[in-house]
């Protein structure tokens, strides 16, 4: 086996932090706050509905949504509202983008008109707008971007999640809050940073 051999040592924790740590993307930029606990935007949260499989991160329509990591999109599909058996909810759309984290489902979006299944999009990359979910505003955000990430393949996702006999769907659930807190973490540093309220820093 031949070793690889790097030539140059990171020098500073940016270059430590690109070259073994920037992997992930916030989905939002700004990122918004996470729901955890019992929110009813918080994963695995048992609503009137269903349980909550995915996280909401609740923000103005219209909002750019960027792939997470890099991957292969495996589905473009209807979401919710009449199309998607949901009709009391508006049609929005999802893109399940397959990773090395898993298969991670953008939710509640109109998709970018240029991707299709079968592309690879790199993180990062713009692939769609947040799109308003909830038909009339009656104290709840009506609109959010659901990221939600799956172990396997698509077919899991797409299995009736209401079914009380799917108890092993929940099993193949992972949960995306940590990550997310992560990336709103680096959202907001790149925020600091695009507003000048901060410098590079080296040491
Ligand atoms: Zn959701």
């Amino acid at each position: 086996m031949v070793k690889k051999t790097i030539k140059t040592e990171p020098k500073s924790w940016q270059e430590y932090n690109q070259r073994y740590m920037d992997i992930y993307h916030p989905p939002l930029l700004p990122m918004p706050d996470i729901p955890v606990a019992s929110h009813h935007g918080a994963y695995m949260v048992k609503r009137r509905f269903d349980v909550h499989t995915g996280v909401d991160l609740f923000t103005c329509e219209g909002s750019d949504v960027f792939s997470i990591e890099e991957g292969e999109i495996v589905a473009i599909r209807k979401f919710t509202g009449n199309e998607a058996g949901t009709d009391f909810w508006e049609n929005t759309m999802a893109i399940d983008i397959e990773g090395k984290t898993g298969t991670i489902c953008y939710g509640e979006i109109e998709p970018s008109s240029s991707l299709k299944v079968g592309d690879t999009v790199k993180g990062g990359q713009f692939i769609g707008k947040v799109k308003r979910v909830l038909k009339e505003y009656k104290g709840k955000a009506t609109s959010m971007l659901h990221v939600a990430i799956h172990r396997h393949g698509l077919k899991y996702l797409l299995k009736d999640q209401n079914d009380p006999d799917m108890e092993s769907f929940y099993d193949l659930q992972l949960d995306p809050t940590m990550l997310l807190i992560q990336l709103k973490n680096k959202a907001d540093l790149k925020m600091l940073k695009i507003t000048g309220q901060i410098r590079e820093v080296n040491y």
